[in-house]
């Protein structure tokens, strides 16, 4: 499916820098990118986009709205044009089948204009416009800052749905190591926006596939599934690299149908979705598995594919197979939509309770 990636804010930016980066080692002629900030010096790193446009000069000068979602949300009614003008020039070379505009929902820029955008993009285009938003990892963050991130994404979330066709929830928190590993904020930053890109371009390119699969997913069946009426959506995902003959030393799988038949259960297991929830009553779900055409065993799709159905009690999962023949990995991703259980968010208003 041909995106337009519109980062706005700076985990948008950079999250949407991943994801044409991404297309562009692919080969994928589908993906283009554009980044919107208040904030001048988070552009630089955003070596993938060329197009950058920077908002709310007259007020803020370029430098930022810190958490502030109400002039975030000012800044972008007022900049509508100019946002429109930089993205109107990208849909006419691209001519993307949808928008996809990624922020954080917790700080101020992205969380507070993203939804501004999003509504004028849907009536000036007529495309679904989709939102991939970023729930904040706050464990050891001082308290009055995590009561500002958890109220800001929860109240910007709210107003995103009024405005979106869908959107795909990233919990940072779902990639939390445990204090042991001494892992950088940045380093998390970027395991967190590969492993989302990955799973997300499986399921926008399977249907671009060279080789010929046994059954096509492509841009109707995820549109379909996404749906349009501010569903909330997450993904799953599971694999593992092959064992490599000349690499015998490394790690790695001999698939077989059993494993596939494996992989597909585990990819809905709530560790591994991109927002933790109960998947049981979401409104519908689409599966692509991924790998070479030899592991793609038709038997073990029908089987799994029976196995979500039961899991999620919905009547029919979308799927399509993505076969590589020079894959070195075998992968499920599996997109669950119109999600019903939200306690995660829920945990998130109490923890606000506590700590004012
Ligand atoms: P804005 O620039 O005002 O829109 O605010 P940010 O984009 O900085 O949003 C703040 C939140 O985004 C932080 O709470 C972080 O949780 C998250 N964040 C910042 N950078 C990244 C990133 O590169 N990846 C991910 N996954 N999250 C990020």
């Amino acid at each position: 499916m041909r995106v337009l990636w519109i980062g706005y804010g700076q985990a948008g930016g950079k999250l949407a820098n991943t994801f044409v980066g991404m297309g562009a080692v692919l080969r994928e002629k589908s993906y283009d990118g554009i980044a919107i900030n208040t904030e001048e010096a988070d552009f630089a790193g955003l070596n993938r986009i060329r197009d950058k446009v920077t908002i709310g000069r007259y007020k803020q000068k370029g430098r930022g709205v810190g958490a502030n979602i109400e002039l975030g949300a000012e800044i972008a009614q007022k900049s509508l044009s100019q946002m429109v003008d930089g993205i109107d020039k990208l849909n006419r070379r691209l001519e993307p089948e949808a928008f996809w505009i990624v922020a954080g929902l917790s700080g101020g820029t992205g969380a507070g204009g993203a939804h501004v955008l999003a509504r004028e993009l849907k009536t000036t285009y007529g495309k679904p416009v989709y939102g991939l938003g970023v729930l904040p990892s706050a464990t050891g963050m001082p308290a009055e800052k995590e009561v500002l991130y958890l109220s800001n994404a929860l109240k910007s979330l709210e107003s995103w749905r009024r405005c979106f066709d869908n959107i795909l929830l990233l919990d940072n928190q779902q990639y939390e190591l445990g204090e042991e590993t001494r892992e950088s904020v940045e380093k998390m930053y970027g395991r967190i926006n590969k492993d989302v890109a990955r799973r997300l371009t499986l399921l926008l390119t399977a249907g671009g596939a060279k080789y010929p699969p046994q059954e096509v997913f492509d841009a109707s069946e995820l549109k379909a599934t996404l749906g349009k009426d501010g569903q909330i959506s997450t993904i799953g995902y599971r694999g593992e690299s092959l064992r490599s003959r000349t690499r015998f030393w490394r790690k790695g799988i001999e698939p077989n149908a059993r494993r596939l038949e494996e992989f597909i259960e585990e990819s809905i297991n709530v560790r591994r979705l991109t927002f933790p929830c109960d998947i049981s009553g979401s409104k519908a779900a689409a599966l692509v598995p991924y790998g070479r055409p030899e592991h793609l065993f038709a038997q073990a799709i029908i089987a799994g594919k029976a196995h979500l159905e039961q899991e999620m009690k919905i009547g029919e999962v979308r799927y399509g197979d993505y076969p590589d023949r020079r894959g070195t990995e075998l992968a499920v991703a599996t997109l669950i939509s119109g999600i019903t259980d939200f306690s995660r968010l829920e945990q998130m208003k109490k923890r606000i309770e506590e700590a004012i």
